[in-house]
């Protein structure tokens, strides 16, 4: 569903994605490790073409991205994105935010955008915060709001990059529960994040990237009593 082959990218003279392939069949859940800079927050972002790629090809869904506008827009639509920062409009209620998408990305009527939108934010657990603004909300809250716009526009996809960094301690756990809900659904995900227990229970594959390589790639049960490399090793004598 998702293929990466021979992909490189560069800012400039830095070559911050070097060689990767891999891929993601659908409703796997991946997650993604590795020390900061090493390249995990760019290599998801290229999946749904927040990112450009100078060689190699990526392809989801069997639409290869880059090949022309049309093809990006098309692999925007089937994948959702939550980032650290919840990246929500201040200016808008949850509600308003979770409508936002259905009514000017599909058309969809008002109406059925609310409906869409009340079943998300119960599905996330917090369809009485529907008419309240962001910043009303507690950062977990802000967070499951986010989730629930990205899953308003029904993506195949979705992508994660440190759901749970910016928050509180007491906070991450509500966060977590939504996203295992999320997993058992049989949605597609890509999570970048350190947390290792999350990782255990939904994670069918870890991937482990250094210095802009994918280091490693095995199921849970392997990557934490066995890792290969000395860069894995040393990394998860770090975090666990
Ligand atoms: P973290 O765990 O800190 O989020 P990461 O693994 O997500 O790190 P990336 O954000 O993908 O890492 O960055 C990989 C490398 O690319 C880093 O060295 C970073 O400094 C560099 N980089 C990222 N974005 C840019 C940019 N727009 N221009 C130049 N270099 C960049
Ligand atoms: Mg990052």
């Amino acid at each position: 569903m998702i293929t990466f082959s021979g992909v490189s990218k560069f800012y400039g003279d830095f070559q911050v994605l070097k060689n990767i392939d891999f891929s993601a069949r659908a409703g796997e859940r991946i997650v993604i490790c590795g020390p900061s800079g090493s390249g995990k927050s760019t290599l998801i972002r290229c999946i749904n073409g927040l990112e450009a790629h100078q060689s190699g090809t990526i392809t989801v869904d069997g639409i290869r991205l880059g090949a022309d506008a049309a093809s990006t827009r098309k692999v925007r639509s089937e994948v959702g994105m939550v980032f650290q920062q919840f990246n929500l409009f201040p200016h808008l209620t949850v509600i308003e935010n979770l409508m936002l998408g259905p009514v000017r990305a599909r058309g969809m009527s008002r109406p059925a955008a609310r409906d869409l939108a009340m079943r998300y934010l119960n599905r996330v657990r917090i369809p009485e915060q529907a008419e309240k603004y962001p910043r009303q909300l507690s950062g977990g809250q802000q967070q499951r709001v986010a989730i629930a716009r990205s899953l308003c526009m029904e993506p195949r996809i979705m992508l994660f990059d440190e759901p749970t960094s910016a928050l509180d301690p007491e906070m991450i756990n509500e966060v977590l529960d939504v996203m295992v809900e999320l997993a058992g659904t049989g949605m597609t995900m890509i999570v970048v994040t350190h947390e290792m227990g999350f990782a255990r229970k939904v994670a069918d594959r870890m991937v482990f990237m250094d210095h802009g390589e994918i280091v490693e790639v095995a199921p849970p049960a392997e990557f934490f009593t066995a890792p290969k490399s000395r860069r894995c090793q040393d990394f998860l004598q770090k975090i666990l």
